[in-house]
């Protein structure tokens, strides 16, 4: 008998819905022919709702990974000699001010323990004190630790301080709330793989008007051609008229997938997706306590809800995750360097959340595996606290 595929539960990519898989796997259709054309001007229209932008935020759908969105983020927004102050919860926090540097930026981070969120005050007071900054910038959730961060008190003292606030929602954007007009927030990007539930290659960003003045505004040369937004602007517009374009060639399959899952997220409002969301998430973490695991977020608050950052118990160590694997589930181990052995990871976002069969099975996995591993757990009990919290609204 063929090995059934395993369920794959880490924090992108992610499992495919069959309509996603369906678009993203017919023949590539040309960037100029009428589908594609439909799909691309359809998928900016999603974009808007799903960023909650409103009508003026431009989205851009372009071929790359999460990390191009942070790249054309910084090559934008930043000029050589520019202060940025980047709020530091993880592994991908520490890349955005990597990536501030290489374009020149004077980077001020703001960190606290793993686990934790830099407090609001101190971020204010480093705002007041320290600037002018010329942009602000927080990971939603972030990957390595599982923390998300409150993008509104941040989007609020950015605007108080004239600074522009940009997120990284790579893990979050459409499994977390994100209300970018209501909150005044300038910048929001994501990739496709995580919560939006495609497969890796599309970087997705909506910029505010104050965003895309500052790039007017800038005065240093422009950013790399491919990264440059203005480069992307034309064709953008385009599209959305139904015209045909050309700057580069656009990710066809992916476009075409992209217009299936937008639609998919909003098939009965944003709002049911991401309750779909936190009710999965709430359930999971009502589930892994009744298995006696312990969280790397610090407070329920802090915690995401598309993935779970867990320790391994007491005397459980990284053989856990081949006993899972054998279980038919595949999850990732730790990436934040401070709790990389100790820690590992399920992504629990897209599609994932829609199907309750999915997340017994990695209930059951998990459950069994730290059986094997000597854990003494009660399988049935795990499996009964997943389905009651599924059943209650969140
Ligand atoms: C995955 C991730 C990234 C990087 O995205 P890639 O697609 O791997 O380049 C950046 N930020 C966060 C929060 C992520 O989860």
């Amino acid at each position: 008998m063929a090995t059934p595929t395993p369920l794959l539960m880490i924090p992108g990519p992610v499992e495919l819905s069959p309509g996603v898989l369906a678009a993203a796997s017919a023949p590539p259709p040309g960037h100029t022919s009428p589908r594609l054309i439909e799909a691309f001007g359809r998928s900016i229209e999603r974009m808007r709702e799903v960023w909650r932008c409103g009508p003026s935020g431009q989205p851009f759908i372009l071929a790359g990974s999460g990390t191009l969105a942070m790249e054309v983020a910084a090559a934008n927004l930043v000029e050589p000699g520019d202060r940025a102050l980047v709020v530091v919860t993880g592994y991908f926090s520490e890349r955005m001010t990597a990536i501030l540097r290489r374009y020149g930026a004077e980077v001020t981070e703001v960190t606290a323990p793993v686990g934790e969120v830099p407090a609001t005050s101190e971020i204010r007071e480093i705002l007041q004190r320290r600037g002018p900054f010329k942009a602000l910038f927080a990971t939603h959730v972030d990957t390595s630790t599982g923390v998300r961060v409150n993008p509104e008190p941040l989007c609020r003292l950015a605007r108080e301080a004239g600074v522009l606030s940009v997120f990284d929602g790579v893990c979050a954007t459409a499994g977390e709330r994100f209300d970018m007009a209501a909150w005044g927030a300038d910048l929001y990007f994501t990739g496709s793989q995580k919560a939006i539930g495609l497969p890796p290659g599309l970087a997705l960003m909506v910029a505010g008007e104050r965003a895309l003045t500052a790039r007017e505004a800038r005065k240093a040369a422009p950013p790399p051609l491919y990264l440059d937004w203005q480069s992307w602007l034309p064709i953008h517009h385009a599209y959305e008229e139904r015209k045909p374009s050309y700057f580069a060639t656009p990710a066809t399959s992916l476009v075409m997938a992209l217009e299936t899952g937008l639609g998919e997220i909003l098939e009965n409002g944003i709002e049911a997706r991401l309750e779909t969301q936190a009710r999965a998430a709430a359930a999971l973490r009502a589930t892994w306590k009744t298995l006696g695991l312990r969280f790397v977020p610090k407070t329920e608050e802090v915690t995401g809800n598309t993935l779970s950052v867990l320790l391994f118990p007491e005397g459980v160590d990284a053989s856990l995750l081949p006993r899972i694997a054998a279980r038919g589930v595949t999850v990732a181990g730790g990436l934040h360097p401070a709790v990389k052995a100790t820690s590992f990871r399920l992504g629990h976002m897209g599609y994932t959340v829609t199907r309750p069969d999915y997340l017994r099975r990695a209930v059951e996995a998990m459950a069994g595996a730290l059986q094997e591993s000597g854990a003494r757990v009660d399988p049935e009990a795990a499996v009964a606290a997943l389905e009651s919290g599924l059943a209650v609204p969140a």
